[in-house]
């Protein structure tokens, strides 16, 4: 176990304290039900299929995206660190009887020291804004990809923009997510997430964001990465 882990305790009891909703789709949980379909296929369209390949989900919660890739014929390994939240992914994939998709207790920085370059693909969503320190995350992932390989990553934007929208709106008027979800302090600019990834040896690829008509309550990706994002990167060839 590292010395100084890159973990945000009071973050994980959160994430652990709702677990049991993760698969209700009119939850707290019901954001990230509704893009799981939107991010699966931008993956997906960029990587080619996922059938056979080695994917890694890095803060996979309850396992919403891990399950969905695994479905696609992924091999699939999810961890996180909230205890609770892996036992509602674990559980679910036993009763959908999804096969090639196992989970574990494990950091990223922990398993890069472990699996260096074992995966195809790895995906780190809504999360990064949840560490103390990014940037380890980021060099964590690059080093767990093979040299070829993608990795994506999703995230919330700093601006005006995203405190109003993802803290007031989705937190205090719309009632997305439940209050104190997320800190502001905590987004991280798709410029500084450029700069880990380019530190990381990860080459950006392509960017999208992420739009929400609170009206008709749909998401949909577009070019506007102001409030929430998805970056894809990939590890330069060895
Ligand atoms: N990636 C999933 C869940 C996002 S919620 C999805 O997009 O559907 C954020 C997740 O990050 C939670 O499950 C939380 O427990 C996890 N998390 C927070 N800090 C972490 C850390 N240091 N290491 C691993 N997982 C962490």
């Amino acid at each position: 176990m590292d010395a100084a882990p890159n973990v945000d305790e009071a973050e994980l009891a959160k994430f652990s304290d709702l677990a049991h909703r993760w698969w209700d789709p009119d939850s707290e949980f019901r954001p990230l039900h509704q893009i799981n379909p939107l991010r699966l296929a931008w993956i997906e369209g960029l990587t080619g299929p996922l059938r056979d390949r080695a994917v890694l989900d890095v803060g996979c919660g309850g396992g919403i995206l891990a399950e969905a890739m695994a479905r696609q014929g992924a091999r699939v390994l999810g961890i996180d660190l909230a205890e609770k939240a892996l036992k509602v992914a674990q559980l679910h994939a036993i009763e959908q009887a999804v096969q090639g998709l196992n989970y574990r207790l494990a950091s990223a920085e922990q398993l890069a020291a472990e699996q260096p370059g074992q995966y195809d693909v790895v995906t780190c969503m809504e999360m990064l804004e949840h560490v103390p320190d990014p940037a380890s995350v980021v060099a964590a992932c690059a080093t767990l990809v093979k040299p070829g390989g993608w990795v994506f990553f999703s995230t919330l934007n700093r601006n005006l923009k995203s405190f109003l929208f993802a803290i007031v709106g989705a937190e205090y008027v719309l009632r997305l997510l439940p209050r104190g979800t997320h800190e502001y302090g905590k987004f991280i600019r798709p410029s500084e997430l450029a700069g880990y990834c380019r530190r990381a040896g990860l080459d950006l690829q392509a960017t999208r964001g992420l739009e929400y008509n609170p009206l008709t309550r749909r998401f949909w990706l577009s070019a506007d990465t102001s409030v929430n994002y998805l970056f894809a990167t990939r590890k330069a060839l060895a």
